[in-house]
């Protein structure tokens, strides 16, 4: 808007200061934000001798759309957690984060990532599969609209998650800039959406880029999202975690992605840290 474009010029360049400094950060150049490495070596390492193996199997195989879904069970029973990259095919940090977290150990429970959920968008870089828009075909009214949308339901109703966490980036930040939903958690109703983005800006967002401090949102179940398909038919306790592409580099993106997922298995009990170590 024009009557706001010296405000906002200043906050931009304000912003992009600010951007630089939590980029340093994120590659360890610098020691603040703090982040939160007992959290991440909780996430990626493990007490005991006992190893935990991977398996993996295919979604829809022989199909165009076939992907991999990997599943790490833990010695200890808990809860079942599915996290899904790629929905969004040029959402590349919840590819990443979620390829990162094939790896990771859980300390209870199961943990069932799905990486690159829509594979033939992802390979292309782009939204949406030959499909279209996968995170509208989960309607409450119908089975899900499409065939790559069918074979993900078949998995999660495989598994009945306890929990569901879907990773998204967006252009903007909700609340600044019209029609985007970044810098945010979407959550159930008996999710801990207050504690997740309290957590985030306590150790991911330096007090110098209010901007991109996170906000919760509680979901409807009513929509067309996997995440809410979830909440109403399976009774998942579920998250849809978006940051942005508004002055955060990859790896900003990334840490911020990293840490929402580990915090929301530590919270739902699949990680345990120890703060002593
Ligand atoms: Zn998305």
């Amino acid at each position: 808007m024009q009557s706001d474009l010296g405000h906002t010029m200043k906050r931009r360049n304000t912003l992009i200061a600010s951007a630089t400094i939590l980029s340093a950060a994120a590659s360890g150049v610098v020691s603040r934000p703090p982040g939160d490495e007992a959290l991440l070596t909780a996430a990626r390492q493990r007490d005991g001798d006992t190893e935990i193996s991977t398996e993996s199997e295919s979604i829809l195989p022989g199909t165009v759309h076939e992907t991999t879904l990997y599943e790490r069970v833990a010695t200890r029973d808990g809860p079942t957690a599915m996290v899904f990259g790629g929905i969004h095919g040029d959402e590349r940090t919840g590819i990443e984060v979620a390829q990162e977290v094939v790896d990771w150990k859980p300390d209870t429970g199961t943990l069932v990532i799905v990486p690159k959920t829509n594979r033939v968008a992802t390979d292309e870089n782009v939204r949406a599969g030959p499909e279209g828009d996968l995170n509208r075909h989960f309607p409450a009214d119908s089975e899900p609209t499409s065939d790559l949308a069918r074979g993900i339901w078949d998995a999660v109703q495989r598994y009945e998650p306890d929990v569901v966490l879907d990773l998204h980036r967006s252009l903007g930040i909700v609340g600044i800039h019209e029609e985007y939903v970044g810098q945010a958690v979407y959550h159930s109703a008996d999710a801990a959406g207050d504690e997740l983005a309290a957590y985030l800006n306590d150790v991911a967002v330096p007090w110098h880029m209010p901007f991109h401090r996170i906000s919760a949102h509680r979901t409807h179940s009513g929509g067309p999202l996997l995440f809410q398909k979830a909440i109403r038919e399976v009774g998942a306790t579920a998250y849809l975690f978006e940051t942005t592409d508004f002055l955060l580099d990859q790896n900003a993106r990334n840490e911020f992605t990293r840490l929402a997922t580990a915090k929301t298995l530590a919270l739902h009990g699949l990680l345990e840290v120890d703060r002593n170590q």
